[in-house]
């Protein structure tokens, strides 16, 4: 906290390492300790260190915030238990009778949010395709309060022009959300393309070693700051201190973990578009891919998703999915192993019939930090043989 100039400049990994993180005045310890205590002494009566009751501000917690908020390029950062209890809070800012806009390939547990739980409450929406600006604006009624979009989305890897959806939402008063938890904020940060808040699913890049489940708001509006540091102590979706001390530790080797997760991701992609069994290779990175030009101007790199078709359809996707050793067939993303999963059977079952429906014959991957070669010739297996 010494030296505030030399913070503002601090590059990107400098943050992920340092920000929020100071050795322990008392001992000296390096890494922020695992503060466990659910209450904190007070000098005197409201007289305290800044911590008072662990569900309310938890100096584990706040190292984290401090730090995720730091690479978002935020002034706030709030932690919660999962990505959907974050994505819960922001929904609260709505009120009964409110409207929001939602893209039309949203991540399935967001939609179901939306539709099944929110939509209890009063709350409408209408699925839209954000790659569309003019559709986007023309979807937008009076009582449109929020627009959320992902970017790169779950499963199709579309692009979403930030600076043109959240000049939208802008000009129609709406607050407008980005779910940063594809790109994470070494690829891309929302905030700096106008975007009013940040949430992601921490459980994914951010964790990175698929053995915490946790998400993110980042923003920095100050009023829309407070109003969640009040839900987020008033309805409690905290995560425990242990759960922030491993999100802590997954993050400051975000940078080094993601550029290897996508150097691999380009080797698997190479491979995908010249097989026969693959009929349709999405990833933003390919010159060919609608969104590649707005990925250019937002991201750094292209990420290390990669969803493809298989050419023989939904059994072809199920038995290569099953046929991959290294690649491990299950949900989730983001980790230092690879994955594959089959999304319409799996993690987007919840859309079926939906607008958000996804091809049975589609593969999702999430490519990992292995040995490239490994993971090459791993999915060539897979596909020469189904
Ligand atoms: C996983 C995920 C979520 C939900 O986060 P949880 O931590 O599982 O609650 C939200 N958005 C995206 C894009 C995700 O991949």
């Amino acid at each position: 906290m010494a030296n505030d100039h030399a913070r503002e400049n601090w590059g990107f990994e400098t943050r992920a390492i340092h920000a929020g993180q100071h050795p322990d005045p008392t001992t000296g310890a390096v890494v922020p300790p695992i503060t466990l205590s659910t209450t904190f002494a007070q000098d005197g009566v409201g007289d305290h260190k800044g911590f008072e009751y662990s569900r309310s501000g938890n100096p584990t917690r706040s190292a984290l915030e401090e730090c995720v908020a730091a690479l978002e390029g935020a002034t706030h950062g709030l932690s919660f238990a999962s990505g959907l209890a974050a994505e819960d809070a922001v929904l609260r800012l709505l009120r009964p009778g409110d409207h929001l806009l939602l893209g039309n390939d949203a991540y399935g547990g967001t939609f179901r949010l939306i539709s099944a739980v929110f939509g209890d409450w009063g709350i409408t929406f209408t699925p839209v395709d954000l790659t569309d600006l003019d559709a986007t604006r023309a979807a937008v009624q009076a009582n449109t309060k929020m627009i959320w979009l992902e970017t790169p989305t779950n499963p199709m890897l579309t692009v979403i022009d930030i600076e043109g959806v959240s000049s939208i939402a802008r000009d129609a008063g709406a607050v407008c959300v980005v779910d940063n938890t594809f790109a994470t904020p070494y690829l891309q940060q929302p905030l700096a393309h106008g975007a009013d808040l940040v949430v992601h699913s921490v459980t994914k890049y951010l964790g990175g070693h698929s053995d915490v489940v946790g998400g993110f708001i980042a923003t920095s509006d100050d009023s829309l700051e407070d109003r969640l540091r009040y839900l987020q102590n008033a309805a409690g979706a905290v995560p425990s201190p242990f759960d922030c001390y491993l999100t802590l530790r997954g993050v400051r080797t975000l940078s080094v973990r993601v550029e290897r997760a996508c150097d691999n991701a380009e080797a698997i992609v190479a491979l995908l578009v010249d097989h026969p069994g693959v009929s349709t290779v999405y990833y933003p990175g390919l010159a060919s891919h609608a969104g590649h030009d707005a990925a250019v101007r937002q991201m750094r790199r292209f990420g290390a998703m990669v969803s493809f078709v298989a050419t023989s359809g939904a059994p072809a996707a199920r038995a290569v999915a099953e046929a991959t050793e290294l690649f491990t067939l299950a949900e989730s993303l983001g980790a230092v192993e690879s994955l594959i999963e089959v999304p319409a059977a799996m993690t987007h079952m919840s859309t079926a019939g939906s607008p958000l429906e996804v091809d049975a014959g589609l593969v999702r991957l999430s490519v990992g930090i292995e040995t490239s070669a490994d993971l090459v010739a791993d999915l060539q297996h897979a596909l020469d043989n189904h």
